[in-house]
């Protein structure tokens, strides 16, 4: 009978297309793969570790595995990701219920691990970053007509509060080619919806054609017949070109939505966190955007309790959130993660206040998008179908301003039976703080 092996991937798009990477290689060589690791004989853990909450999540997922192995439901662990790459040895003689604990390079190899555990060997390897390969065959685990393409990895903007580019090394964009080689084999399997991603992707090609390249690679994806919707995340704000705007407002497949991480707003606070830009060039840039394509959707991720961040540099942040409007925002609270520079810096502020500006943020922002969602009430917009919620009697899915996972979505009523990953046109007839409510548009 075929061992069973249930994979755990924690953390962010980049780490699940690793995961998704072994996946392929464990199936290919005769592994049964199962979701729930309670129905496995191997449980492999891609875990998550760039910052405290996640190094916490992925602790308490393993000790969960422990349970079950220790009842014998689990016979084997397996760990990698950012938790062990960062932590190493550290982290295989801390969690003794392991019994492998490798790096993302040694990823490539996980059919050998588990060949060696399953001889019980107890197996740690930490193989060289700049080792690990950029492309790989994959099985897409996100629902079937969307999936992530990862076109980097590591991060070289070095952020003073960022472990990123420690865990992950320094940027390596995947060549050209490979990209698209990987774009067109995921539209022949019934991908429709490619996402972009990299830790920065304004930054590809800039290693290895001394420029950046999405401008480019993002109309070559366009060109592809059988995709419907291409969407990028992860822009860094001073690498958002005019050229790469041009490709956003003229590529009909483009949606308009742009993830632009800033992080804070106060000038002293962003040079601090080693960020390149300042207020007045990021008021500048956001009323650009808008300017340049009018229905765009512009999230933002921002941190709260920077060391030094006083409650002026706080109240700006506000301010600036008040004044920006942002269609989808994230805020988090300063995590001191030892190894960056930040974590050296003096006057770091309580934690407590940290997480309690980042509420205060929020509920701000809660304001904002149910105001913006309000506004969409009689519009119609194109609404992809994920799937049928027996509960509320209706489809749920998302439009061209959600991505997957970290935005809202959209309750759709029918009289018709839709499909999955079918695009219609929806009309808006209410909101939820997030949510919209809308029914299926007649033709
Ligand atoms: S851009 Fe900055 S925050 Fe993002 S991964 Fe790179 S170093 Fe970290």
């Amino acid at each position: 009978m075929a061992i069973r092996v249930g994979l755990v991937s924690l953390g962010c798009s980049k780490n699940l297309v690793d995961s998704e990477r072994m996946l392929y290689k464990l199936k290919a060589h005769g592994y049964k793969l199962v979701t729930e690791p309670g129905e496995a004989d191997i449980a492999v853990v891609n875990t998550c570790g760039f910052i405290q909450s996640a190094k916490e999540e992925a602790i308490e997922t393993i000790m969960e595995l422990a349970a079950l192995k220790a009842d014998g439901t689990l016979k084997k662990i397996i760990l990698t990701g950012c938790l062990t790459e960062r932590y190493k040895e550290e982290a295989a003689d801390l969690i003794e219920e392991a019994d492998a604990v490798v790096g993302i390079t040694d990823q490539k190899d996980i059919v050998d691990i588990l060949d060696k555990v399953l001889a019980n060997e107890r197996y740690v390897n930490f193989a060289p970053k700049m080792e690990a390969p950029l492309t790989g065959k994959r099985i897409i685990s996100t629902l079937p007509f969307f999936a992530y393409l990862k076109i980097a990895e590591g991060c070289s903007n070095c952020c003073s509060y960022c472990a990123i580019p420690q865990i992950r090394g320094p940027y390596r964009s995947v060549p050209m080619e490979d990209v698209l080689k990987e774009a067109n084999w995921m539209a022949e399997n019934g991908v429709t919806e490619i996402i972009v991603i990299a830790q920065d992707t304004t930054r590809y090609g800039c290693d290895l054609y001394g420029e950046s390249r999405l401008p480019e690679l993002l109309r070559k994806l366009c060109a592809i017949e059988k995709l419907h919707w291409v969407r990028v995340l992860y822009c860094y704000p001073e690498r958002i070109t005019d050229e790469l705007l041009d490709v956003m407002a003229e590529e009909e497949k483009m949606v308009p939505y742009l993830d632009i991480p800033i992080q804070h707003c106060d000038d002293d606070i962003l040079k601090a966190m080693n960020r390149q830009s300042s207020e007045a060039e990021l008021r500048e840039l956001i009323a650009k955007i808008r300017t340049r394509i009018p229905d765009i959707t512009i999230r933002t991720t921002l941190i709260t309790g920077f060391p030094g961040e006083t409650k002026e540099q706080f109240n700006r942040l506000g301010d600036f959130v008040q004044d920006m409007q942002f269609d989808r925002l994230g805020c988090f609270p300063y995590s001191e993660e030892e190894g960056t520079k930040a974590a050296l810096m003096e006057d770091q502020v309580e934690e407590s206040e940290r997480s309690h500006r980042a509420e205060i943020i929020m509920q701000q922002q809660t304001d904002v998008s149910l105001a913006k969602n309000e506004a969409k009430i009689g519009t119609r917009l194109e609404a992809v179908i994920e799937g049928y919620d027996k509960y509320a009697g209706c489809y749920f899915g998302r439009t061209k301003a959600d991505a997957p996972d970290i935005d809202g979505k959209i309750f759709i009523k029918s009289d018709n039976r839709l499909k999955l990953g079918q695009y219609i046109t929806v009309e808006v007839f209410d909101t939820m703080d997030y949510d919209l409510i809308a029914e299926e548009a007649e033709a």
